[in-house]
């Protein structure tokens, strides 16, 4: 943490930088969430702009826990003992679902595809129809760890086609990327606080479809939890109280988050933004580590050989004041990451980070092209923003 110091400009794929409204929004407001009435109307219109700006009819709730306890969530509600589930994987968050779904009792089948590419539909419909039938699915819409952005739009499809429900984990991609629930056919769709929509860290969101409902209104056996089951949340509002004390300040803040969401035209920005990270990597001579579907909210580079993942967060911590991601499991210490979602979304932001980046690379001796990297970038932004002086 940094005291009486300029505050580190944070470029992780997540927790991102709040803004300044976002932060006021903490200090803001105090009442009781289970006496005051007001604070339920408050909370429901909360919870249906996020399902309009998901594109989703059908409910959300917001769970008073990191993005963890939605997918946990989901999977506890929506599997039952001994239930036929489809893990579908090609990342670390893809291979994690695998767990959750086992712990509420899941025979999991586990789909991977390629690693550094989007996932293939083609070969999924294959895999269903030689392994199904499934009840469930769990899928990752952007694997943040590795920067690929999976195609939700024609995975819902088959899915659809084979009568799976689906878990989809739309944490890090939620505001960045085009995502419509209810076209789409997705059933339970997750979101966490702290990523695109930039707002205190802490709070995941879980966006049902009427068949999710339905199918956690007619389960036959408990749910094996309290705080990751999503019945308990049904009728909160016609029963006018919440299951648990809600986090006031944590939601109001949440509500400023989500009115900054400009879900219209953010996807568009961030594909303009994105496409202008890599390719500055790309034309100065570095290799990204996704092949294809590459994220809109995080780009993934190769490490440079030689370079050491910790030296080089660290130097740039302590030099330039800059926080960038790394790569964890079978990543580590293969890549970096630099976040551009929500308030990171910012010319000056990246340009800074870039040019941190550069000073680093050039001190640990390796030099990456000629020219600063920060004037590649504006070059290729203003390229996309004819009308817009990037830099
Ligand atoms: C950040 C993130 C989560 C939530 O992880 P936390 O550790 O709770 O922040 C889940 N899925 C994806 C894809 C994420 O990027």
């Amino acid at each position: 943490m940094r005291k009486n110091e300029k505050p580190y400009l944070i470029m992780t794929p997540g927790p991102t930088q709040m803004h300044p409204d976002v932060l006021g929004a903490l200090s803001q407001y105090e009442t009781n969430p289970d006496l005051d009435s007001d604070f339920l109307v408050f909370y429901r219109r909360l919870c249906q702009d996020i399902s309009k700006k998901m594109n989703a009819s059908g409910p959300t709730f917001i769970l008073a826990g990191e993005g963890i306890l939605g997918l946990e969530a989901a999977c506890a509600s929506m599997i039952e003992p001994g239930d036929r589930v489809l893990t579908i994987s090609n990342g670390i968050f893809g291979r994690g679902f695998d767990d959750f779904s086992k712990m509420y009792g899941a025979q999991t089948v586990m789909y991977e595809g390629d690693l550094r590419r989007g996932l293939d539909p083609v070969k999924l419909d294959r895999f269903i129809i030689d392994h199904g039938p499934f009840k469930v699915a769990t899928v990752v819409h952007c694997e943040t760890p590795s920067g690929i952005t999976n195609d939700l739009e024609t995975i819902g499809k088959v899915l659809n086609r084979h009568g799976i429900l689906s878990i989809v984990d739309a944490v890090s991609s939620f505001g960045g990327e085009k995502l419509n629930v209810d076209a789409w056919g997705l059933d339970v769709v997750l979101s966490g606080s702290q990523k695109v929509l930039s707002g205190p860290a802490g709070l995941s969101t879980a966006t049902l479809s009427q068949r999710a409902v339905e199918r956690i209104k007619g389960r036959t056996t408990p749910i094996a939890s309290y705080y990751a089951n999503l019945s308990i949340w049904l009728d909160y509002y016609e029963k006018k109280s919440f299951p648990y004390t809600q986090p006031v300040q944590m939601l109001i803040a949440l509500d400023k988050a989500v009115e900054r969401l400009e879900v219209e035209t953010l996807a568009e920005r961030h594909k303009i933004f994105a496409e202008a990270v890599r390719g500055t990597f790309e034309q100065l001579g570095f290799e990204l580590y996704a092949l294809d579907h590459e994220s809109n909210t995080v780009t993934t580079v190769l490490l440079p050989s030689g370079v050491d993942f910790k030296t080089l967060f660290n130097q740039m911590k302590t030099v330039h004041g800059v926080l960038i991601g790394g790569g964890f499991n079978f990543l580590e210490n293969r890549i970096f990451r630099i976040g551009h979602m929500g308030e990171n979304l910012s010319a000056e932001k990246i340009a800074a980070a870039l040019d941190a980046l550069q000073a680093c690379f050039i001190s640990m001796g390796t030099v990456f092209g000629t020219r600063r990297y920060s004037e590649v970038f504006c070059e290729l932004l203003e390229q996309h923003q004819e009308n817009l002086k990037a830099c």
